[in-house]
């Protein structure tokens, strides 16, 4: 992953892709730069209500009012897919030969309804695409060190089917776990056939531990959000 001066970072492997847009943002953005950066690529972004869900949004085009869900996709260019995060693990898909993007929110509660197994299926329904074929590329997200969750968040991750790995025990905190999001949404792709090679995961920055980063359970009280953003330019 490299650090754009502009305040977002990228993927080589999908920069390289002609007239595919995307980057992981940092703390430095204000909606409004966000806003003007789009512009500037001639990019209508769509920034949904996310509430934690498995739901996934096709886009064809703009919709006319704010979408309540967790992941877009598309194969329209034109238009730029959002997720807003801090903590959470924000993921892109891509099938390249068919044109095809998502954006995917996994937080907590997302990860568990398995959304982005989800989001993979619904562009193997909507757009031919192949697992085997796609690239997924995962951006900065809370590190496992610092994700303790209590004894019902870890049932209800091996209700869904994870494997205990992704819980470690907590040193010296009976009851509580240490939920690794990287390792829980690498484990999804997996299953569904995705190759080592083509999940990018830069897999280092813990948005509670790098202050250039924003952090929901570092600081509760800042209503920031980072934007992460992929999408196809015009006559691309
Ligand atoms: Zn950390």
């Amino acid at each position: 992953m490299t650090d754009d001066p502009a305040g977002y970072s990228t993927v080589l492997c999908l920069a390289e892709i002609a007239g595919l847009v995307h980057g992981f943002g940092g703390a430095g953005w204000s909606e409004a730069d966000f806003l003007a950066f789009a512009a500037s690529l001639d990019l209508r972004p769509v920034i949904m209500r996310q509430v934690h869900s498995d739901t996934v949004h096709r886009l064809d085009e703009v919709p006319a009012g704010k979408l309540e869900g967790d992941a877009l996709m598309t194969n329209a260019p034109g238009l730029l897919l959002v997720i807003r995060t801090a903590d959470c693990l924000p993921v892109f898909l891509v099938d390249a030969k068919n044109r095809a993007a998502a954006a995917v929110h996994c937080g907590w509660r997302g990860t568990e309804k398995r959304i982005l197994e989800k989001a993979v299926q619904a562009m193997v329904r909507s757009y031919g695409s192949e697992p085997g074929a796609m690239l997924a590329a995962l951006g900065p997200c809370i590190g496992s060190a610092c994700y303790e969750v209590g004894p019902e968040v870890r049932k209800s991750f091996l209700r869904a089917g994870f494997p205990p790995a992704v819980l470690a025990e907590a040193p010296g905190r009976p009851g509580k776990s240490l939920l690794d999001l990287r390792a829980a949404n690498i484990w999804l792709l997996d299953g569904l056939g995705f190759k080592n090679d083509n999940i990018l995961d830069s897999g280092s920055a813990c948005t509670h531990c790098e202050p250039h980063l924003l952090s929901y359970r570092r600081n509760p009280g800042d209503s920031r959000r980072m934007y992460n953003f992929i999408g196809f330019r015009l006559g691309s």
